[in-house]
């Protein structure tokens, strides 16, 4: 099987509401587990910065769903290259909340203390995900409050 990861970038739309993120979350979650596409989603209430590793066709596929999403807009891919192994294996589609024990990691690949994945490129895109995936858990404990219920 060949293996790919894709990371794009994407603006909240103009169908987003309130419930919007807890949706996207389940149905990814949902969508994802049955395509053993495995991932991170990282989210402020403006942007959307995405990872997806799988088979080559189903990262293909999840992304062709999902950049036709009137929920977000502006939608670019910033990376999608083979891998060797997973980095999120085990989880269907994490997630993280921009709080404030991310800005150094903003300040750091973003050049700001905002989340704005725009300033990323290809390189930067894929360094911050694996210190996303490092500190996943202490990320979970951080993060503000969207409607998105405690795991
Ligand atoms: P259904 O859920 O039946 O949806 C059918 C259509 O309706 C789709 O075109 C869908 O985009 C649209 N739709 C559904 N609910 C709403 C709503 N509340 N408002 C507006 N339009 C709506 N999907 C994945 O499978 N994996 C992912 O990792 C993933 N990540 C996402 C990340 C982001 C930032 C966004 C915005 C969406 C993501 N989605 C993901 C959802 C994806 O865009 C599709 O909605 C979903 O894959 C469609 O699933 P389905 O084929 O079961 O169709």
């Amino acid at each position: 099987m060949e293996l790919v990861r894709l990371i794009y970038v994407s603006s909240v739309g103009a169908e987003f509401e309130l419930s919007s993120f807890e949706e996207i979350l389940y149905k990814a979650q949902q969508n994802n587990s049955g395509n053993e596409v495995t991932g991170i989603l990282y989210f402020n209430q403006h942007y959307f910065l995405q990872y997806l590793e799988g088979s080559a066709v189903k990262v293909r596929e999840t992304y062709n769903r999902i950049r036709q999403d009137k929920r977000h807009d502006d939608v670019r891919i910033l990376d999608e290259s083979n891998i060797d192994k997973r980095l999120f294996g085990g989880w269907s589609m994490a997630y993280i909340l921009d709080s404030d024990f991310l800005t150094p990691l903003n300040l750091r690949f973003m050049d700001s203390p905002e989340f704005n994945p725009y300033r990323l490129n290809a390189q930067s895109a894929n360094e911050i995900i694996v210190e996303l995936r490092r500190v996943l858990p202490l990320a979970y404990l951080n993060s503000r409050d969207y409607g998105v219920p405690e795991l």
